[in-house]
């Protein structure tokens, strides 16, 4: 078989939510982009999963906004299109964006094509080559076949750091039993929302532990939740958890997808004969794939911890800031829930972007290096927009001034950051 050849100043494989600002915001420096993503649409969690509402743009105890740049500029847009509103603190989230998921896919596909970026779907990253700790080439497959790609930098965003693993840099991962439960999102139509929002969230879990006693049910989470969307009548549920699945092995995600959809028939069928509002409900739909919360995350200049999301602790080389509290769905029926001190919100150091050992790529988004417990916070979806804008700006940056990625100086990119509205 011949293999195409291809080269680009900037290849950003994966366009999830850190992906598409990533893409954007090295294709706006002027610089050759091409973004890669094995679905049909941009968003990745944000879209194909059906998660519909952004955290992490304010603090949840302060209502302070700490997100900016491109993520704030892309939220606008829904806002003022009326496809979004502002949930205040909804679960001890903070307030979340809730969108129009539809839309978001094209703000998103209009963002990275106005930008100037080149996007590619349905094609999937796959072998990767380095050569003495720079990456020399990644081989794309779809169905024209292969595609060897040479980039100058390499940014991975695939979520599961497939890119930065493959090309040897070092990972960690939990064990499946400790990793981040997976969840099946569904919507549900002909919802009387005024009658289901008189139960509590306490209440709707009371239900669910009381169903789960009787016996005629199986709901192995008991504290999911439901909001109401753009759409009148329509209604999403984070409600499903399969646990025990490391969503790198392809068998174990398979199964996943079966037990996700098992459970969100269970689910509706609670929902419809226990909870008032629901009875004349319909499902209409459920992810496109099911929601990963986390696997690899790689090992980098700098590890993020627990202490430091908590302590609130700022870097000099913060690149974004998060406010987001520790959710950590741990297998079980609850999920562990810590809160950011002092001022409400912590630093993402640059150096949490960068892979130990290979100098031509960066990561971002909800692989970046971090302890599980740290992940969970970071892992919100503004920090992943957020940190796809500081990779796209590095990536722009040091190719601009000839230098690795390692030895950009930390002020040329915080003032770049700064004058792109990125709140540090
Ligand atoms: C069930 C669930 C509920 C959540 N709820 C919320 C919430 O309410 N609010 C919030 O702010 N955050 C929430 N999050 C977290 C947040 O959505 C994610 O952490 C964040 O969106 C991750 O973005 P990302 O770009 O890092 O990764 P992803 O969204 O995983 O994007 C990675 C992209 O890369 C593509 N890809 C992967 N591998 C390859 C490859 N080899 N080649 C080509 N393409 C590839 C994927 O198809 C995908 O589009 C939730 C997450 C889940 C799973």
């Amino acid at each position: 078989m011949t293999t195409i050849k291809k080269n680009v100043d900037v290849l950003v494989l994966g366009g999830g939510a850190a992906g598409v600002c990533a893409a954007i915001s090295a294709a706006r420096s002027g610089l050759k982009v091409l973004l890669v993503e094995s679905q049909g649409c941009l968003g990745g969690s944000r879209t194909a999963t059906g998660v519909d509402t952004f955290y992490g743009f304010y603090t949840p105890k302060q209502q302070q906004r700490i997100v900016g740049g491109i993520p704030w500029e892309l939220a606008q847009q829904l806002l003022n299109a009326n496809a979004a509103f502002e949930r205040r603190n909804t679960y001890g989230a903070g307030t979340g964006i809730t969108y129009d998921v539809e839309l978001l896919k094209v703000v998103y596909e209009n963002a990275v094509l106005t930008a100037g970026a080149e996007l590619l779907y349905h094609t999937y990253a796959s072998l990767v080559h380095q050569s003495e700790g720079n990456i020399t080439n990644v081989v794309l497959a779809n169905k024209q076949g292969l595609t060897e790609v040479t980039a100058k930098i390499y940014v991975d965003t695939t979520g599961d750091g497939d890119i930065a693993a493959r090309a040897g840099a070092p990972f960690e991962k939990c064990d499946a039993n400790e990793l981040q439960s997976l969840s099946t999102i569904f919507f549900l139509a002909n919802i009387d929302v005024e009658t289901a929002r008189t139960i509590s969230h306490a209440e709707l879990s009371g239900k669910m532990k009381a169903a789960n006693r009787s016996g005629d049910y199986v709901l192995p989470r008991e504290e999911g939740s439901w909001h109401v969307t753009p759409h009148s009548g329509i209604i999403q549920a984070n409600m499903v958890r399969v646990s025990g699945i490391d969503a790198t092995d392809p068998y174990a995600l398979t199964l996943a997808e079966v037990e996700g959809r098992k459970q969100t028939q269970e689910y509706v069928r609670f929902l419809k004969d226990c909870v008032p509002g629901f009875e004349n409900g319909s499902l209409i739909g459920t992810s496109h794939y099911i929601g990963v919360r986390e696997t690899r995350r790689i090992t980098g200049e700098y590890q993020l911890t627990e202490e430091d999301v908590i302590a609130g602790r700022r870097f000099d080389d913060g690149i974004a800031c998060c406010g987001a509290p520790i959710e950590d769905h741990r297998a079980g029926a609850d999920t562990r829930w810590v809160y950011v001190q002092g001022d409400g919100y912590y630093h993402i150091p640059f150096r949490s972007l960068l892979p130990q050992g290979i100098d031509n790529l960066i990561v971002a988004g909800r692989c970046l290096s971090a302890t599980h417990s740290a992940q969970a916070s970071a892992r919100n979806s503004a920090q992943c927009m957020a940190m796809g804008q500081a990779a796209g700006t590095a990536a722009a940056l040091s190719i601009a001034h000839g230098k690795a990625i390692r030895q950009l100086p930390m002020i040329l990119l915080l003032n770049k950051l700064r004058s792109q509205d990125v709140i540090l």
